[in-house]
């Protein structure tokens, strides 16, 4: 069958159900053909990417030498389970490439097919690793509110978002969300402003003392995203993660870091874990491990942990896909790429570039209270008031971040009062200028009521 182009977003409508569109929405951009950072839609209408994607586009759009090696690939062993004694050379390779970019002691790794079915698995074996070592009692999970770790039961209870949760309950029982670091909101925290480090006094005593509510002998673990990604690109103080790591480890909880966005690049690391200074008990990675062009998720394990999940009959739950071929292949020919191409570092000169262009360009905008990044995840605060920071209202039906992309072609996301952005590694500084002037042609517009007059 083949469809006429033009039929394409009516087609969408009658047969696709969109995540969170509503039926009612008449808009489809429906995407032909990428190359780099720029994406062409079926009226033939030019896009720049500014989300990599769904944050994941590393590499950027249209690279040939990794459809070469899925071909190549597909045609030489296409899928053969990884259950049991079975295994694949393309497997093997890519874990082994792993667990030598990995903080030591994580060489065991985990596959899945992307971050939700990575977030199940983690939460699982947290549980069971201390079941195996005889302690059942430790079931609970400690989150964080405006975490996003997927949409499965297990890491969507962990999701710190009611929207996640409203209509899909009884949702996992046994997580308890903490507080999240967010400096720039300081009422979280009480009346008054506080230093970051003041912040992460006041997450620690939190910590510390919901602890002591469940008790340290019911806690399996505590996950969370090096920096909060959907929550709006929330960057800890300098001093979270180390002192979160101190306490867990004082009672034994483990550290589950999800950073199926924060991985392969993205923070100028390999993996946060590094940019932080902390060493997780599991690392859960996805997206930038393709990125995107096959789904794929690896879970790197603290070798501790793995002695434990591999006694006796070994860790009892496996997907269809764990270790597919296909996807390894292009997951470690993505690696060579952002290896080959100096991405990390490009991750830290761009992503500053991007940010000092975007202050340039919005840093004195009535509208914008605050512009933070950690490499190339960037984000642009929108405020009512810049001195008492109240959040921007906003208009469903006229969005910044889709007036952008309607006026300018320029694709970035809302996450609440935010517009993120997490573009392809490999964007050039002309692209980025031209990322910050979109923003800038559209928030000069926007009033403190949230209306955007029109240019
Ligand atoms: N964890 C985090 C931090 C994410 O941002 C996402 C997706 O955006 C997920 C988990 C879920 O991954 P997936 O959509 O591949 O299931």
């Amino acid at each position: 069958m083949t469809l006429d182009i033009a039929d394409l977003a009516q087609l969408d409508r009658a047969h696709i159900i969109h995540p969170y569109l509503p039926g009612s929405a008449t808009e489809r951009v429906v995407m032909i053909s990428g190359s780099g950072c720029r994406l062409t839609d079926s009226q033939g209408r030019g896009y720049l990417d500014a989300t990599g994607g769904l944050w994941l586009a590393q590499v950027g759009h249209g690279r040939t030498e990794l459809a070469d090696v899925a071909h190549a690939q597909m045609a030489k062993l296409e899928y053969f389970t990884s259950f049991w004694e079975f295994s694949n050379e393309r497997a093997i390779e890519l874990a082994t490439r792993l667990a030598s970019l990995a903080p030591a002691p994580l060489s065991h790794v985990y596959f899945t097919s992307g971050g939700s079915e990575g977030n199940e698995a983690a939460i699982k074996m947290a549980r069971y690793y201390h079941h195996r070592r005889g302690e059942s009692s430790r079931t609970w999970i400690l989150a964080r509110s405006k975490a996003y770790h997927g949409i499965g039961y297990g890491g969507g209870s962990a999701t710190g978002f009611p929207l996640y949760h409203e209509g899909f309950a009884p949702m996992m029982p046994h997580v308890s969300h903490l507080t999240p670091p967010w400096p720039y909101r300081t009422e979280l925290y009480g009346d008054q402003p506080l230093s970051p480090e003041q912040v992460t006094d006041f997450l620690i005593r939190e910590l510390e003392e919901r602890i002591a509510e469940i008790g340290p002998g019911n806690i399996a673990a505590m996950i969370g995203e090096p920096i909060m990604g959907v929550g709006g690109m929330l960057v800890p103080p300098a001093d979270y993660w180390p002192r979160v790591r101190e306490v867990l480890d004082r009672h034994g909880i483990l550290l589950i870091f999800d950073e199926v966005v924060t991985a392969y690049g993205r923070v100028g690391e390999w993996f946060a874990a590094q940019y932080f200074g902390v060493t997780p008990d599991i690392i859960v990675t996805a997206k930038g491990i393709t990125s995107g062009y096959v789904p794929l998720g690896a879970l790197l394990v603290g070798d501790h942990v793995a002695e434990v999940l591999l006694r006796d009959h070994g860790f009892p739950m496996g997907y269809t896909y764990n270790g597919h071929p296909v996807a390894t292949a292009v997951a470690t020919a993505n690696l060579d790429l952002i290896e080959r191409e100096g991405l990390l570092a490009r991750a830290t000169g761009l992503g500053a570039f991007l940010h000092a262009e975007l202050e340039a360009q919005l840093g004195e905008l009535p509208v914008v209270g605050e512009i933070r990044s950690v490499g190339m995840m960037l984000a642009v605060e929108l405020v009512r008031d810049r001195a008492t920071r109240a959040p921007l209202p906003l208009h469903p039906e006229r969005m910044p971040h889709d007036v952008i992309r309607r006026e300018t072609g320029v694709i970035v996301r809302d996450s609440a009062h935010s517009l993120v952005l997490s573009p392809p590694l490999i964007m050039t500084e002309a692209e980025a200028r031209e990322v910050a002037s979109a923003l800038r042609g559209v928030l000069e517009r926007t009033e403190p009521t949230g209306e955007i007059r029109a240019a």
